[in-house]
């Protein structure tokens, strides 16, 4: 594959942006040479700087559930970005934006829009500390939430519950508000709650973990942490980012029927543009300026361009059978696979959920991030590469899902599983 223009274009843009880049996974830092230069997509194919084809599992990190230029989203798009890009007032757009997903999801009553998933879950923060009057949060390790400073944090060393920062420039003292614990692991969540509960605002959990493999939790976990919630007047973050829109229109929330405190979403909602949004009850967004004390606010938030794109997108969404059918081609692709490793004897699996999917080197079920083995990257990496060279396109790292869209056909799924078995020989030297 000719990567002459990527290559040049990365030099290039080393000079302006840190490492060449503005968000540090694109850097291609994990997997073989510079990162691709895509100027073009279509349906779930992708065309990077040279010319090169790509089927595309990486779809934006997610938000493409529809594929590449889908024709509603860039004509009520063009209609409206016609009409002016942004006025800092409300519109019409937002509110039906807004409307559609109300109707359409019973686990918020209320909800705010702002420009990314970082930004929803740090509001959902402030909401979770402005309404309890409590500082203290839990996360879980392995699970992103955005750069958010007080969840940037690593479970400390030792016996220690309490976070160390993973990034540099965050305070301590923030660090420090932030207790840290293993996925999947009711003792140590009881332990902690037996000295902290009353100081904890809130429980923040991708209830699907999506962001360091695939971290499928047990529906009981997530039932004990609602219940343990209730039990000590904690509230309960579900961050459906990644999610939300995904698995099934009312995300992970309504796939194991928990109804969360508060829920954040990103990605998906804006059909490809900056939207993110939190939700809650209408009691507990009575918190929120203007109508409360919680203050959080956004130039750009709702504007309507990214309004349009949502709104096209998620209309999409409620069509019949959509869940169903994009579930069922997933369950097709990784079943190929998997069939073909197994003959095989390779050493790994797919793990799978809805339309998300992992490749996992391992027969093992992985619940937790520590399970993972950092060797196994090394065979990623020769995975990457060999896809790459044959047209297929997942995220630069072992550790990011990939996702099948709505526009990845059953024809466009069997040239990628084609492919990928091919790929998979060279890794495993069959
Ligand atoms: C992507 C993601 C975020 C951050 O969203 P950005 O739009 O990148 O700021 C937060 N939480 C989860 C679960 C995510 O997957």
């Amino acid at each position: 594959m000719k990567r002459e223009q990527s290559a040049q274009l990365f030099e290039e843009a080393k000079q302006y942006f840190p490492g060449g880049v503005n968000s540090p996974v694109r850097a291609f830092k994990s997997v073989s040479g510079p990162p691709l230069f895509i100027k073009r997509g279509e349906g779930c194919r992708m065309y990077d700087e040279d010319d090169n084809e790509l089927i595309d599992f990486c779809c934006s990190w997610g938000p493409l559930i529809l594929g590449h230029n889908n024709q509603k989203v860039r004509e009520l798009v063009t209609e409206t970005v016609a009409r002016g890009t942004s006025f800092g007032t409300p519109t019409r757009l937002g509110n039906e934006l807004g409307k559609l997903i109300l109707e359409n999801n019973r686990f918020v009553e209320k909800i705010r829009f702002v420009s990314s998933g970082t930004e929803a879950v740090m509001s959902a923060i402030r909401l979770a500390r402005g309404a309890t009057g409590k500082q203290k949060i839990i996360k879980f390790e392995g699970c992103y939430h955005g750069h958010v400073d007080s969840l940037l944090v690593k479970a400390g060393s030792g016996l220690a519950t309490f976070g160390e920062s993973t990034s540099a420039g965050i305070p301590d003292v923030f660090a420090k508000e932030t207790l840290v614990l293993p996925l999947n692991n009711p003792e140590a969540l009881d332990k902690v709650l037996q000295t902290h509960a009353d100081d904890i605002a809130c429980i923040i959990i991708e209830p699907i973990p999506a962001n360091n493999g695939l971290l499928l939790q047990d529906k009981s976990f997530l039932e004990c942490l609602r219940l343990k919630c209730y039990k000590y007047g904690i509230l309960l973050i579900f961050d459906e980012v990644i999610s939300g829109f995904r698995i099934g229109f009312e995300g992970a929330s309504g796939h194991y029927g928990i109804q969360p405190d508060i829920l954040t979403y990103g990605k998906i909602i804006g059909g490809g543009m900056p939207v993110g949004m939190y939700g809650a009850s209408r009691e507990l967004m009575s918190h929120i300026a203007p109508e409360g004390a919680v203050y959080q606010a956004g130039t750009l938030s709702a504007n309507p361009v990214a309004m349009a794109a949502g709104y096209a997108a998620i209309q999409q969404l409620l069509e019949d059978n959509f869940y169903e059918k994009l579930t069922n081609k997933t369950n097709y692709f990784t079943q190929q696979i998997q069939s073909y490793a197994d003959s095989k004897g390779y050493e790994m699996t797919l793990p799978h959920i809805g339309s998300i999917f992992w490749v996992a080197f391992t027969k093992e079920r992985i619940t937790r991030a520590d399970q993972i083995e950092t060797a196994s990257m090394e065979k990623f990496k020769v995975l990457h590469h060999e896809l790459l060279q044959r047209g297929v396109y997942l995220g630069p790292s072992g550790y990011e899902v990939g996702f099948v869209s709505a526009a990845h056909t059953e024809a466009d799924l069997d040239e990628a599983v084609q492919k990928i078995c091919e790929s998979l020989d060279v890794v495993f030297g069959g």
